[in-house]
């Protein structure tokens, strides 16, 4: 079975861990609860900015945000670690920036995930990663981003919602975790 999976916001929990970084930097203590009712990805809101205010926030600590100790969510890393265990093919598509494709996908590696070579995509627009994941031609295909999953309706496979609360207004199928994977896909962890 060949799988692809977007990464942030979808195997890793990067909105909130910028959200902390967010909160160190302007000295503030934002409760995270006004994070997670913001049904947009921008986080800048929760901390009183603007648009461009937090486009400038996010670039200063995009390296931190991206590179420090942003946790995966939880159980996808052993999720992931079995499939590729029994022979699935795991492909990772990433919109991030050109310039920071090298490290993340160090950074990926070193947080557990498994990546085999020639299975790791970055550095497309959000509206080029349908073309990737076309010709990939995956059975599976996991995003979180509306902007994204609203361009794969035609493809010929099985496209899943990581469920976040900007994403809910769309109808689709959704995973809410990771744990729920394995079974989603019918397949024995212990096989
Ligand atoms: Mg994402």
């Amino acid at each position: 079975m060949k799988l692809g999976f977007d990464i942030d916001d979808t195997l890793i929990n990067l909105r909130e861990h910028a959200f902390h970084l967010y909160n160190r930097r302007l000295g503030t203590q934002v409760d995270i609860a006004r994070m997670r009712e913001l049904n947009c990805i921008p986080i800048h809101e929760a901390f009183g900015l603007i648009a461009e205010e937090g486009k400038r926030m996010w670039g200063e600590l995009r390296e931190e945000i991206y590179f420090s100790d942003c946790p995966a969510y939880p159980d996808a890393v052993e999720a992931l670690q079995t499939l590729d265990r029994q022979g699935h093919e795991i492909y990772y598509i990433t919109a991030r920036a050109q310039g920071h494709c090298d490290k993340t996908l160090e950074w990926l590696t070193a947080a557990g995930f498994p990546v085999r070579p020639g299975r790791f995509f970055c550095g497309m627009g959000d509206a080029e990663k349908v073309h990737v994941i076309r010709d990939l031609a995956l059975d599976y295909y996991f995003d979180d981003k509306p902007a994204v999953i609203d361009t794969l309706a035609a493809l010929a496979m099985k496209v899943y919602i990581r469920d976040q609360p900007y994403n809910r207004h769309l109808d689709a199928p959704r995973i809410h975790s990771w744990g729920e994977l394995l079974s989603l896909l019918n397949i024995s962890p212990l096989e």
